[in-house]
């Protein structure tokens, strides 16, 4: 009898078949790099987790900040340190809040695909396919916008989502957590994907300062987080790699969180080394490199 036992059949292989990243250099007079970028998921993080939070207006109020709060004084701190961004926006959010996102874009920003309803694909999810032709058509529809990045809601990525966004003409990925370093993906036929920037866990503000009733966890004090920060910097630029941040208005735009990360942001600024750009640029920065051969 055949065994359904499904460790005998997992692959004896690496799940990411691509090759450690190539060292690039950065462009002139930089040895290191930030990859700037937020996830702007409003309400849909939490409905995501559970439709029914939709009436929950407690729990929705969390993403609601986003709109009214949050991001508005994040795009007032990027302005006045003179930083360009990458926003990740679920088509969700750009249809229920469109001013925000038109902000976002007005102020000029990258704009990247997040999804539509913040759901993460799994493999076999008979949702996949939708999530992210309704997460282009929302971006085109809303701001014009044909994204070059992606960003898995809640990072997690399946064979069949990698083939169909390079298939849609996604140049780059910021999801994986297997490199320091921008790399080129292969898919399971070995054919070149799309440019992965990978994102450090480190840099997910979330996890150090967003707690609430569906989402329960410690927050920490702004001193303990500069440290991780500032170390995990300070370490990337001696290794001559890249930092991605993962952050997210609802969380840094709250007043304690907003003041910790431009005390961050103005440290980075101060190392003069350290190239702070967008996903298309860094993106653009590889294939020049690549192309080169
Ligand atoms: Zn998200």
């Amino acid at each position: 009898m055949a065994s359904t036992d499904p460790f005998d059949t997992l692959p004896r292989r690496p799940a990411n078949l691509a090759p450690p990243a190539p060292e690039y250099p950065w462009p002139e007079g930089y040895s290191s790099a930030m990859f700037l970028s937020f996830d702007v998921d409003a309400e849909s993080v939490w409905t995501a987790k559970d439709p029914a939070h939709f009436d929950r207006l407690v729990t929705m109020s969390y993403g609601g900040y986003e709109a009214r709060v949050g991001t508005p004084r994040i795009l007032e701190m990027l302005a006045r340190l003179e930083l360009k961004a990458t926003f990740f926006i679920t088509g969700w959010t750009l249809d229920a809040h469109p001013a925000m996102c038109e902000a976002i874009l007005k102020a000029g920003h990258e704009i990247g695909h997040h999804g539509y309803h913040h759901l993460m694909p799994d493999p076999g999810s008979d949702r996949l396919i939708e999530e992210v032709d309704d997460g282009f058509e929302a971006l085109k529809r809303r701001l014009g916008v044909v994204p070059k990045g992606y960003r898995a809601p809640s990072g997690e990525f399946c064979e069949t989502l990698r083939k169909m966004l390079t298939e849609r003409g996604i140049v780059y990925t910021s999801s994986f957590r297997d490199d320091v370093r921008p790399y080129r993906h292969l898919l399971e036929g070995g054919q070149p994907g799309p440019i992965e920037l990978p994102p450090t866990a480190s840099y997910d503000d979330w996890m150090l300062g967003l707690s609430a009733r569906f989402s329960p966890r410690p927050i920490f004090p702004a001193e303990h987080v500069m440290s991780i920060w500032k170390d995990e910097l300070d370490e990337t630029r001696d290794w001559g790699a890249m930092v991605t941040t993962v952050l997210h208005p609802q969380c840094s735009g709250r007043p304690m969180r907003l003041r910790l990360l431009r005390d961050f942001l103005t440290y980075a600024q101060s190392c003069k080394d350290v190239w702070i750009a967008t996903g298309e640029e860094i993106a653009a920065n590889f294939r020049r490199h690549e192309a080169k051969g």
